[in-house]
């Protein structure tokens, strides 16, 4: 009889000021979902679709699955449709339901899952990622992937399009066996060899989860990191194993961006699966117990705080305001104003200048287009007009070219003309 346990860490990295991963790790339900997006978009994405999975019913299999998919794709478009904040946002995901001896895996995007077993580590997804489409065309090697500029360019991922089509599969587990899902934070920093020398580590997955992302930020923390860590072990019902395998760790779903909601944490009524019971699931769980959420890196833990917003206290506890700093004369704040003032105005006019010799491929109702600026909107202000569109629907492009076009990558005025005449010549 397998029984399997969890363990589950995140942390924002040392570079990104926000955590955009979510994760979920209860029992029979894992995930792993990456978001994309400006501002906290992101965010918002990879939470929804984590929310969507914890109402999942226990046992859920892979037309539960997919159909999960399909409706956090559709609320997460509609919401980035609806708000202009969150345009454009979208996420991976990687999840996993639990049924006996077997895992039901869901994919899409470039987190990943893998299976550590005898000694051996091996991806199990498929990353839906322009490099590996390269790499299964033969146009670039692993090594060459690892380092390419688009590495981060996703060909698939929820709330983007108007349908999405997950991979779904099943994968049967043996005692012994260990299952890893992690955002691109781990794999894009850890190689495969010091992965699966972690995962074959430790008596605990929470041990395992801890050390893996310990190890992406020994390699630079680049982005937010991720892991959900499945051990399969011997044994039934709720006692722990007797090597201490039982996960104790609190694995609560994510944090709510939105503090009016409440977390809906999974009812498990036919909990067998192992021991752990999620004590942390409120909004602050995650964040106070990884100690990452918005401060920068270098912040201290933030404790609980009561109507966290997942922003505002973290702030002002990394700022560390201080109530006696010595009020400026009158004429001094006057004289500064104005400096600020002439310093803005400069950097206003440098930036406009600069701004209209920019240029992007984008799309506007549904066609593609060449804009001029930067693919950005500031309070409500476009910074970014279109000069050409071109009689090429978005929709009729193959993901290769709709991934070139999502990247919104800047460009001089040329190169922007001259890729739209391309998507116009008859391939
Ligand atoms: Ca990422």
């Amino acid at each position: 009889m397998i029984r399997l346990v969890h363990g589950a860490a995140t942390h924002l990295g040392l570079v990104r000021r926000q955590n955009e991963d979510s994760f979920v790790a209860t029992d029979g339900l894992y995930a792993v979902c990456d978001g994309m997006g400006g501002a906290r978009a992101g965010e918002v994405a990879s939470e929804a679709a984590c929310r969507i999975l914890v109402d999942l019913p226990m046992g859920a299999g892979a037309e539960d699955l997919r159909q999960a998919v399909t409706e956090a794709n559709t609320v997460i478009r509609e919401r980035s449709l609806a708000d202009k904040a969150l345009a454009g946002m979208g996420t991976t995901l990687t999840a996993a339901t639990a049924l006996g001896p077997r895992l039901t895996l869901a994919q899409v995007g470039d987190s990943r899952a893998y299976l550590w077993r005898g000694g051996s580590l091996r991806q199990v997804t498929q990353d839906h990622s322009l490099v590996a489409e390269m790499i299964r065309q033969g146009q670039l090697t692993p090594e060459q992937a690892a380092v390419h500029p688009h590495r981060s360019i996703i060909t698939r991922a929820l709330g983007t399009e108007a349908s999405v089509v997950p991979d779904i599969f099943d994968l049967p587990l043996e005692v012994g066996d260990r299952v890893l899902l992690c955002s691109d934070g781990l794999s894009g920093m850890v190689s495969n060899k010091e992965l699966a020398r972690i995962a074959g580590s430790g008596t605990h997955p929470q041990e395992v989860a801890d050390a893996l992302v310990a190890a992406a930020l020994r390699h630079g923390g680049e982005d937010n990191v991720t892991v959900v860590v499945i051990f399969a072990v011997e044994g039934e019902g709720d006692e722990p194993a007797a090597d201490g395998s039982a996960a104790t760790a609190p694995t609560a779903p994510t944090a709510p961006a939105d503090p009016t909601e409440t977390p809906s944490p999974r009812p498990d009524p036919h909990d067998a699966s192992d021991s752990s019971s999620p004590s942390e699931d409120d909004a602050t769980a995650r964040r106070s117990r990884m100690g990452d959420g918005d401060a920068p890196p270098d912040t201290p833990s933030a404790e609980p705080v009561a109507g966290f917003d997942g922003f505002g206290p973290l702030v002002r506890t990394s700022n560390g305001t201080s109530s006696a700093r010595r009020r400026p004369s009158r004429r001094t704040v006057l004289i500064g104003l104005a400096v600020l003032a002439a310093v803005l105005a400069l950097a206003f006019g440098a930036f406009l200048a600069f701004n209209s010799t920019v240029y992007f491929v984008g799309t506007t109702e549904g066609q593609v287009a060449l804009f001029q600026g930067m693919p950005y909107s500031v309070v409500g202000i476009d910074l970014y007009s279109a000069v050409l569109v071109v009689p090429v629907r978005f929709d009729a492009l193959d993901t290769y070219l709709q991934a070139r076009v999502d990247a919104h990558e800047l460009v001089t005025k040329e190169e922007g003309l001259r890729f739209i005449r391309g998507l116009q010549t008859p391939q």
